[in-house]
């Protein structure tokens, strides 16, 4: 990369960290992906209940790998053979694991974290309920303003995960939301196949210590 382009970069992330930090959120910030598993190690006590929501920003930095591997009590959603019901209680005790680990659908300049949901298992963790929660965040998901975090979602994320995941959408088959031929406006989507339901904006965090950003200098996920 240029290094004025790196240079550029490298001053947005450090805005958008210490605008996080002013909002009650600790961040550190990670040169590469592979710096997750090994700052995972330090930060998540032997023993913790661990879960995760659905992310392919965990799944490429191997976070799933140290879960399954590692001292602690993993609820894992995704082991081989689950049922659909135990997959359910798996989300269900997540509810309540002492770390919840996640992704973001964008993290905004000014210092706020946006997520959309499906079924809302993943906000939900998030807002309450377990006692750390863990965002690992690509420099690909910030962006300026709310405005440019629902059209992230809509032109980016949700086409990307809706193909991933097979669903018969609109984004999956055109690459873009529904909404985005009338404005692309957050209260305009598809119908029953959606997963563009739960729309939660973290404005800033009041519990010590309890949410901490790991912002990679790298492009991650969706
Ligand atoms: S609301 Fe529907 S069409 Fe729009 S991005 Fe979400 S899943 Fe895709």
């Amino acid at each position: 990369m240029d290094a004025n382009i790196s240079r550029t970069l490298r001053l947005r992330v450090e805005k958008t960290a210490e605008n996080l930090r002013k909002n009650g959120f600790e961040v550190q910030i990670l040169e590469h992906a592979t710096d997750v598993v090994p700052v995972l190690r330090e930060i998540i006590p032997d023993g913790a209940v661990v879960a995760h929501g659905g992310s392919m920003s965990l799944a490429e930095c191997g976070v799933m790998e140290l879960l399954r591997s590692g001292p602690y009590q993993y609820l894992d959603r995704d082991r081989a053979g689950i049922t659909p019901e135990e997959r359910l209680e798996c989300m269900r005790q997540a509810l309540l694991s002492d770390v919840y680990l996640a992704s973001a659908n964008a993290l905004i300049e000014s210092g706020m974290i946006y997520n959309v949901d499906g079924n809302g298992n993943r906000t939900a963790a998030t807002l309450y309920g377990p006692k750390k929660v863990i965002y690992v965040v690509g420099v690909n998901k910030i962006v300026p303003d709310f405005d440019a975090a629902v059209s992230r979602v809509k032109k980016i994320a949700c086409p990307a995960n809706t193909m991933r995941l097979a669903c018969k959408t609109y984004c999956a088959e055109k690459g873009e939301c529904v909404s985005c031929i009338s404005g692309g406006n957050i209260e305009n989507g598809c119908g029953n196949t959606s997963i563009c339901n739960d729309h939660v904006l973290i404005r800033r965090n009041n519990a010590p210590g309890r949410v901490t950003v790991l912002l990679v200098m790298e492009s991650i996920g969706y």
